[in-house]
């Protein structure tokens, strides 16, 4: 089924190899509630509690090879871990992945799951991703599985010369931005095709 969901992904525009070989290897299903496993190879977005969704495998894809642009990263930031998929979907591509997120109990779940995957070079944190990683910065790529209103400036002067942010932007109507530094005060942006996110939302819940 992993095998049939990446050739679909294929089928849909994603080129990046590496990228489809990490999600041939993540096993969705246990990210994913036992009632809603047999779906978890679908290409969509599924409920993981919390008013939270697990994001469609597509946009996981797409964010990472656009993020990605080919290269080898080091550390890479996510802002909303969530059930922790596409952390673990990073964890095939990147040599070091941090991600953040606000709700504790979806942090916990994700640290119970990417604990079973052994996976040592993934850092979970509990806390405010609008306010990035700045112990860990700078970054070379950052992946917001989040809809903001706008991109938070802290994430914008976290990204490192050369790297790549991609994040959904707006409210009801939503855009997928990548944002590439170009220098030390040189950002360029890219509008990508219209998404639909959870709201990034500031501070914690406990
Ligand atoms: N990355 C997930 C998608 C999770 S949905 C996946 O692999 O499918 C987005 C997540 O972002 C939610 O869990 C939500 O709680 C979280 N979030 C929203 N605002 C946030 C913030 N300011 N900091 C950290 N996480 C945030």
């Amino acid at each position: 089924m992993r095998a049939a969901l990446v050739d679909r992904l294929r089928a849909n525009g994603i080129d990046d190899e590496r990228v489809l070989a990490s999600i041939l290897v993540v096993p969705r299903h246990h990210f994913v509630d036992e009632a809603l496993a047999s779906r978890a190879y679908e290409d969509a977005a599924l409920p993981i509690g919390h008013g939270q969704t697990i994001s469609q495998p597509w946009i996981v894809a797409r964010m990472i090879a656009a993020v990605r642009h080919g290269r080898e990263l080091g550390k890479v930031l996510e802002v909303g871990t969530g059930c922790g998929y596409q952390a673990a979907v990073l964890a095939g591509v990147a040599r070091e992945v941090y991600s953040i997120e606000r709700v504790r109990p979806l942090h916990e779940l994700a640290r119970g799951r990417l604990r079973a995957m052994r996976l040592p070079h993934v850092r979970l944190v509990f806390g405010d991703g609008m306010l990035g990683l700045p112990s860990a910065a700078p970054f070379d790529a950052i992946v917001v599985a989040a809809a903001g209103l706008k991109i938070p400036d802290a994430l914008l002067q976290q990204l490192a010369p050369g790297g790549r942010l991609v994040a959904p932007e707006g409210g009801t109507r939503q855009r997928l931005v990548m944002i590439e530094r170009k220098g030390a005060h040189n950002w360029v942006r890219t509008e990508l095709e219209p998404v639909r996110f959870v709201p990034l939302r500031p501070g914690v819940l406990l």
